[in-house]
């Protein structure tokens, strides 16, 4: 599950990021509306947790823009503001719901939870020839086998998933499937793709992950 982060205040979007990311979700942070909108554009989110006062383009506009644009993608929005007006404002917006600044992370988290569960189940099916990843339940299969995948395997699995058939670079690995901002050495990424590769191809007469040399990794079926 693939959430997104539009929030200015750099320390709350950390904060926000580390917790998502322990709790399993690939997480990607924007800093501005403007820039959260451009990522909501260039990929797809399960989930939107939006900041209202944002440079650039605050988040009721932000959130105003993608349902015009039927974009249906759950948002959840982040205030300091605790007004009835307010709340009302941003829920007759099409946020699905409100959470206030100070908040505990716990509480949060929950609120994503049952939002995502909320949301129709074949969102949390992925399937790629005869791979089959559950997201809701962090589980991958391959022709009915169950795929023993550790939380980082898993979550490279599913972040190759969810752009399949595209090449996905090194870099784009280590800042989605490590934490935002990763700047090492990307041979850990290749280790670890070896590693998934044992589980997911390795038992299996066709392979699925395929590496795009001196670009990055492609999952994809055979045609
Ligand atoms: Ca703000």
């Amino acid at each position: 599950m693939r959430i997104l982060v539009i929030e200015d205040e750099k320390k709350t979007a950390a904060f926000l990021a580390k917790g998502l990311h322990e709790a399993g979700f690939v997480v990607d942070v924007a800093p501005d509306g403007e820039a959260g909108l451009a990522a909501t554009r260039a990929s797809k989110f399960d989930l939107l947790i939006v900041d209202i006062m944002l440079p650039k383009k605050d988040g009721w506009a932000l959130v105003e823009e993608l349902r015009d644009a039927r974009v249906q993608t759950p948002v959840i929005f982040l205030t300091a503001r605790d007004s009835v007006r307010d709340r009302v404002k941003g829920l007759e917006l099409g946020a699905d719901d409100y959470v206030v600044k100070p908040f505990a992370f716990s509480e949060l988290l929950a609120r994503v939870r049952s939002l995502l569960r909320r949301t129709p189940a074949r969102r949390s099916k992925l399937r790629v020839g005869d791979l089959e990843i559950d997201t809701r339940h962090q589980r991958a299969e391959r022709g009915g086998v169950p795929l023993n995948l550790t939380p980082k395997e898993f979550l490279l699995l599913t972040h190759l998933a969810h752009s399949v058939g595209e090449v996905v670079s090194r870099d784009e690995i280590a800042e989605h499937v490590w934490d935002i901002g990763f700047k090492t050495d990307t041979n850990v990424v290749d280790v670890v793709v070896r590693r998934l590769r044992a589980k997911v191809d390795d038992p299996f007469k066709t392979k699925l992950v395929h590496t795009i040399r001196g670009m990055g990794y492609v999952l994809k079926a055979p045609s």
